[in-house]
């Protein structure tokens, strides 16, 4: 790599990013094209000399952007938010400059050594139990995501279960978590073995506002304590993708620890919002879990990817997850005086991720990022206020954190029609460009979702967001009317 042509190129591709910062409203929210599209437009094959980054950048200016959902407008309300932010973005920058492979302390031991002190910072914030710091016997460790989370600490409950009972009792191992729990659950127990019919997403409703309910969780339990089946993980949700439920983890995780279960809880959301004092209450009872887990990707300024996740017992993952060939062999590593993260994660390669973090937390300050989170529940308000005053809609759920979950009540028709004419306001409202939505099904009702979390989001956004939603509505009111 020549440097002063990295200097060039990389001074042209940041005023690139920079100008896409700048234009970003102008762009339809939603990509527009049709599957396909690039296929047309870009070569069967690659070219054999190189090319200019000038034609390179016109291209991405041409047939790129107009294919990119645009997740960082101020206008992106779908999903959960994927922050990015200048000191996320550095982050990035400099971890792909470096672009070392952290695999064990001595392939790089600041890559290490940082990853373990930010996550004892961010430990701290979220005020954690000691028992998740690294100065115990636990510690925390960046993954990809929250679904790589789930499942590095299931294989590690797994095992901890086959020791206990038998390599032979795999059949027997179920897993309890609410039908609200994220999909990455199933998944996790697909990849880890564990029988599809001994996966528990136990029943939830509006009565409990899409929370599990300890005494439906302890009944699942005892009937299948007594048709002689293992009982031997919990996942707990902060925070649900619907509508961000909140588990109650105190009595949760006594029913864990009372039936010697690993208790996981999956904060990818909303945990985010708990370094706030006033939040800090919905991680009540993470002292009885084993493992925790939030995206710092989604709602804390730092650039996907970086989920982090704290065990209480890192033996636990490393009795699971290590190898330890030959060619891997070094003086650190076999003295047992360092940390090596291969050993807590599927892939044996990891990215200098904890850079980012740790750049958004001294760029920021711990200040301003209680300010930023508080600002965007305070606008999530505001929004679930506009919905409230129009006779038209309801909010279907309260609102906890930044989601607002709301739909068009028309004041006659069934259900189906009014699912229906709810998916058509969706189809309308994000086919204008103008704004992005995204939906989901509670209690057979769909449903729109409105997360606000998008880091250049203001109140004029809400505002004009809700134009477009109103608007759109009195015309699908009309046609519905005829
Ligand atoms: N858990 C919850 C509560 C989520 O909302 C999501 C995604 O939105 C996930 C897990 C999965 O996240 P990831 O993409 O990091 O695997």
């Amino acid at each position: 790599m020549d440097a002063e042509q990295l200097r060039e190129n990389a001074h042209k591709m940041v005023d690139f990013i920079a100008d896409y910062y700048k234009s970003i409203e102008s762009f339809p929210v939603l990509s527009q094209v049709e599957p396909g599209y690039l296929r047309k437009i870009i070569p069967d094959s690659a070219p054999n000399q190189p090319e200019s980054l000038q034609n390179v950048l016109d291209d991405i200016q041409a047939k790129i952007i107009p294919g990119v959902t645009h997740w960082q407008s101020p206008n992106f309300f779908g999903y959960f938010p994927s922050n990015s932010s200048i000191a996320g973005f550095l982050g990035e920058m400099l971890s792909g400059g470096l672009n070392i492979v952290g695999f064990s302390w001595v392939t790089s031991p600041a890559a290490t050594e940082l990853e373990t002190i930010v996550l004892d910072w961010l430990a701290k914030m979220l005020k954690l139990p000691e028992d998740f710091l690294s100065s115990g016997q636990g510690g925390g460790v960046i993954q990809g995501t929250a679904s790589e989370a789930v499942l590095v600490v299931l294989l590690a409950a797994r095992d901890k279960a086959l020791r206990m009972f038998g390599r032979n009792s795999i059949g027997k191992l179920v897993v309890y978590a609410s039908d609200q729990t994220h999909s990455a659950l199933r998944k996790a127990c697909q990849i880890g073995g564990i029988h599809a019919e001994n996966c528990r997403l136990l029943k939830t409703d509006s009565s409990t506002n899409y929370a599990l309910s300890p005494e439906v969780l302890t009944e699942a339990i005892s009937q299948d304590t007594a048709s002689g089946l293992v009982p031997f993980f919990l996942c707990a949700t902060v925070g649900t993708t619907s509508s961000t439920a909140v588990d109650p983890l105190l009595a949760l995780g006594k029913i864990a620890k009372d039936n010697k279960m690993w208790f996981h809880i999956d904060a990818a959301y909303a945990g985010s919002a708990c370094i706030c004092p006033e939040y800090r209450h919905y991680l009540n009872g993470v002292e009885e879990a084993d493992s925790f887990n939030m995206n710092a990707h989604k709602w804390l300024l730092t650039n996907f990817d970086c989920s982090v996740l704290w065990v209480k017992d890192r033996s636990a993952l490393i009795q699971s997850l290590s190898t330890n060939p030959e060619y891997l062999k070094n003086k650190a590593s076999e003295g047992n005086m360092v940390v090596d993260y291969k050993d807590w994660q599927i892939p044996l390669g990891r990215r200098f991720r904890s850079l980012k973090l740790w750049m958004m937390l001294r760029l920021y300050g711990q200040e301003n990022l209680l300010n930023y989170l508080r600002n965007h529940i305070e606008l999530a308000k505001y929004f679930e206020e506009l919905v409230s005053v129009d006779q038209r809609f309801e909010i279907v759920v309260p609102r906890t954190f930044s989601l607002v979950c709301f739909r068009l009540l028309p004041p006659q028709g069934d259900e189906d029609c009014i699912n229906k004419m709810n998916r058509d306001l969706l189809e309308v409202v994000n086919s204008t460009g103008k704004i992005f939505l995204s939906h989901t099904i509670l209690s057979g009702k769909y449903i729109l979702r409105l997360a606000v979390g998008a880091p250049l989001t203001e109140g004029r956004h809400i505002s004009a967001a809700w134009k477009v939603l109103q608007d759109e509505a009195t015309t699908l009111l009309e046609q519905y009317m005829k």
